[in-house]
């Protein structure tokens, strides 16, 4: 709904494709999945999906229904089920729509080769547990998987893991050496690298590289801005300024006095809250932009409303524009350097915006 309320989420599909392309590019040798989970990042599925239909090698998502409505909408390249199927149900989806599935365990190599699979050719995606320890195979249960699946010739099996610690000091060699171990005199496909390995490590493209974020145009990594990188944002969230309040010194903000005015100075009211999915964590000083103009939020965040400094922008009264993250009306406001300031990171901001913030898609 598009309510009067000036918040918007701007969404640009020409900057995913743009980004998707710079994954390629960095990654030549290999083909993308385009991972579209959690509704594209918050970004929307759809939007994502319609951006890249026309280039993607490959679509990545969670929810068998998805995966589905994808192939009903008419995508024909593959669909990957990153966490595989939860039910016997899902496992018949997956033959009959020719969806490529995660195995991660004992139970649902049971489920797929229970249902119809055994007569339709099958694309799995057999994970390994390199050290991540959430899902995958280990050393004493992959032995097992390897006999069942020899059994079963008209399955098509690529290996894959998923790595921890890409992003950090530590890398990826411990868990590629695990993932060598495991996957022995293994000739056949392999998909390892998420976004950081796949911009940081060469040697985890593989068959098949797996982007997430850097479509979305944040950075894997912390303290290296996705400009620098190549990568354009895609999700602007802009709202305006609904009030303004001239402070004395000594005169506090919002919820808790949390900001104590040391000079006088001039406030600007934003129509944006943590009900909009903005963090509440984010402290004052947290980077925001007004008439594109850089400064900084002041006090806490509140349900609907945040705080920040309009002393050096005398121009910026009611209605002036803000703009959250993303691209600015001069320079950007990188969504990683709100989240660093809040503790966390774009992922989570991104798929944290609210349903009652409207999205408008540019070029439509
Ligand atoms: C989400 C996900 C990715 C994408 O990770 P990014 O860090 O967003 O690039 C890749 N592989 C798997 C298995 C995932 O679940």
């Amino acid at each position: 709904m598009k309510t009067s309320r000036p918040i918007r989420a701007r969404i640009a599909p020409a900057a995913i494709l743009h980004n998707y392309r710079l994954a390629r590019e960095s990654a030549p040798q290999s083909k993308a999945w385009a991972v579209v989970k959690a509704n594209a990042y918050g970004h929307g599925q759809w939007r994502a999906v319609e951006a890249l239909r026309g280039e993607a090698d490959g679509f990545a998502l969670l929810e068998c229904e998805n995966a589905v409505a994808l192939r009903e909408a008419g995508i024909t390249q593959p669909i990957l089920l990153l966490e595989g199927v939860f039910s016997a149900r899902d496992a018949r989806a997956v033959v009959e729509h020719r969806l490529t599935c995660v195995v991660h365990c004992q139970e649902q190599l049971e489920l797929l080769l229970g249902s119809a699979a055994v007569v339709a050719p099958l694309s799995i995606y057999l994970k390994l547990n390199t050290g991540m320890n959430r899902l995958g195979f280990t050393a004493t249960t992959l032995a097992r998987a390897w006999q069942i699946l020899r059994e079963v010739p008209q399955v098509d099996v690529t290996l894959m893991t998923h790595f921890a610690e890409a992003d950090g000091e530590r890398g990826v060699s411990e868990q590629l050496e695990r993932f060598n171990g495991l996957a022995g005199d293994w000739r056949g496909p392999v998909s390892l690298a998420n976004s950081a390995a796949l911009l940081r490590h060469p040697s985890t493209h593989g068959d098949w590289v797996r982007p997430g974020i850097m479509l979305y145009g944040a950075s894997p990594f912390a303290g290296i801005s996705a400009e620098s990188l190549g990568l354009r944002p895609v999700m602007t969230l802009e709202s305006a300024i609904i009030g303004v309040q001239e402070l004395a010194v000594g005169d506090r903000v919002g919820y808790g006095g949390t900001f104590t005015a040391e000079q006088p100075m001039r406030l600007g009211i934003v129509a944006c809250g943590y009900a909009d999915g903005y963090p509440r964590h984010a402290p004052s000083g947290t980077p925001i932009a007004v008439m594109g103009q850089p400064t900084k939020t002041v006090g806490r965040v509140s349900m609907d409303m945040l705080a920040c400094d309009l002393s050096h922008i005398p121009a910026a009264g009611i209605g002036a524009p803000v703009t959250l993250w993303g691209n600015g009306i001069a320079g950007s406001v990188p969504a990683d350097d709100v989240a660093a300031a809040a503790g966390t990171i774009a992922y989570e901001l991104f798929c944290a915006v609210a349903p009652r913030v409207p999205v408008i898609v540019d070029g439509k």
